[in-house]
């Protein structure tokens, strides 16, 4: 139906221009064409972000948690997704591995370099892992915590891959976040070689991007770093989400400051910012399930997370 309508309003529009045409014998200049906000500002593959996000909750992911064989599934979905966006490697490759608790654990890392300030480095991150599954072989899926944040990285190395950042970028998807933000730790502590901490600027860290069911999202970190307030103030007026500000001192109900990988960049005094909704019933909860996500709320949150790193990129000096 919104076919037939569409299409009757363009006829409109062609009879009206070409009437005004016979009447004033006038050359009909086109009044330019102003792209809707929501147009640009959803800059990410919704399709793909809404696949990933689905797969990565469904059962037969079981909970991505190391140790249990089907973590492999998780860690072929995000390698295939790196190697399609087309986004480069260090020279070990896309996978960075470690040990804690004797396991294998393993955080992925893409590379897109910068064009003017290659040995800069922005490093947009989201945790992979969680919960597995309960007592009862009930699967903790993990659709918003954080498979909502993965999706949007991905997403995200696919948009800068084809959209070159003047600063290089790594995309991290983190193992370990659930046990005490292992994997980010790790990555701080084991840079890959080339690579040294003065040389990383900023951290952006997505971790629950999907619920957001009262329609807000916060931004937390910038009680710390106040000089990057710009990355709120200037987006949060183009989103149809109430962007908000806070989490991160004390005296808010919640510091969350050490809550998630962020947390591992704050302790080397790199800036961060991190984008996450607030605590909902199903936070860590066996019923954090793909049904539960409002897709056009996260597509918006996961554009949010976007133009972050594409105004970060702009304005960083
Ligand atoms: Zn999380």
């Amino acid at each position: 139906m919104k076919n037939i309508f569409l299409a009757a309003a363009m006829l409109t529009t062609i009879v009206s221009c070409g009437q005004k045409e016979l009447v004033t014998d006038a050359p009909v200049t086109p009044p330019p064409v102003v792209p809707p906000v929501v147009a640009s500002f959803r800059v990410l593959d919704s399709t793909q972000m809404d696949n990933d996000l689905k797969a990565l909750s469904s059962d037969a992911f079981k909970g991505r948690k190391a140790g249990m064989a089907e973590v492999v599934l998780s860690h072929q979905l995000i390698q295939s997704r790196l190697r399609q966006a087309g986004v480069d490697s260090f020279a070990t490759g896309f996978m960075q591995e470690f040990s804690y608790l004797g396991l294998d654990r393993k955080n992925f890392l893409g590379l897109v370099k910068g064009t003017l300030y290659p040995d800069k480095y922005i490093v947009v991150g989201a945790h992979f892992d969680h919960l597995g599954v309960d007592g009862s072989g009930v699967v903790y899926h993990g659709a918003d915590d954080n498979a909502s944040g993965v999706a949007a990285t991905l997403a995200m190395a696919k948009y800068f891959h084809q959209h070159k950042p003047t600063h290089s970028i790594i995309f991290a998807l983190w193992d370990g976040e659930e046990i005490g933000l292992r994997g980010s730790a790790y990555f701080v502590n084991n840079l890959p070689a080339g690579l040294d901490l003065s040389k990383i600027k900023f951290n952006l860290n997505a971790d629950m991007l999907a619920r957001s069911d009262n329609n807000s999202i916060w931004a937390s970190g910038l009680s710390h770093y106040p000089e990057y307030a710009y990355l709120v103030d200037s987006i949060k007026s183009k989103s149809a989400t109430q962007l908000k500000s806070g989490y991160d001192k004390p005296t808010d109900p919640q510091d969350w400051t050490f809550l998630s990988d962020h947390g591992s960049f704050y302790n080397k005094n790199i800036p961060y910012l991190y984008l996450g909704v607030e605590d909902h019933p199903d936070y860590h909860k066996v019923t954090d399930t793909y049904d539960k996500i409002n897709p056009d709320r996260f597509t918006e949150n996961a554009n949010i997370f976007a133009q972050m790193a594409i105004l970060l990129d702009r304005k960083l000096n």
